[in-house]
């Protein structure tokens, strides 16, 4: 089945490695230059839940069209980095405690979920140059699902992380109170 995607890409004279994998259905890693396919998962999908993807044709075709979108996000040059920056900036200090404000994290929430959606249309676009032209409206209707999926599951995390930071906030908080007050009350004693 990895045969299947290797001479695909070979077919455009690229050197590009491919491999299996179980994580998403494809990735494209730009420091290694390897396109991971989850061969199982791209099957399981085809054979038990076709009703789900009417617009692919085989397996073939599935993994095909999905090697064409990873190789859109391998030709996105300028591709944005992930969106692990928007939290990994906030350090410590009074600039995490922005965790506590609403409009903040809604607009932290924006900025990751527009920066995905940025990604992926980009690789879209850009896998279409691989896409055989009898193949292309199905490969847009791929896309247009696989991108709301994404956005949705990125909704998901980005909730859980900024959540996660808030507790911890709190907890932090909480801490820096009860110092201060067995501190209060040690001067008490020793005075
Ligand atoms: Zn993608």
């Amino acid at each position: 089945m990895i045969k299947i995607a290797e001479n695909f890409v070979k077919s455009f004279g690229l050197n590009v490695k491919i491999e299996d994998w179980n994580g998403s259905l494809g990735n494209y890693n730009r420091e290694k230059d390897i396109i991971s396919l989850n061969i199982q998962r791209i099957r399981k999908i085809y054979s038990h839940h076709r009703d789900q993807i009417p617009y692919i044709k085989s397996t073939k075709d599935y993994i095909i069209l999905i090697t064409c979108h990873e190789l859109g996000h391998r030709d996105d040059e300028q591709e944005l980095k992930p969106v692990s920056v928007y939290f990994d900036h906030i350090t410590e200090g009074d600039e995490e405690k922005l965790f506590l404000v609403e409009e903040y994290c809604n607009e932290i929430m924006d900025k990751v979920l527009t920066r995905c959606v940025e990604r992926e249309v980009t690789a879209w676009e850009l896998g279409k140059s691989y896409v055989n032209p009898d193949r292309i409206e199905d490969y847009n209707v791929m896309n247009e699902k696989y991108i709301k999926e994404k956005r949705q599951s990125y909704l998901r995390d980005t909730d859980e992380i900024i959540n996660l930071k808030i507790k911890m906030l709190h907890l932090k908080i909480q801490k820096e109170v009860e110092l201060e007050q067995f501190n209060k009350a040690m001067n008490v004693k020793g005075n």
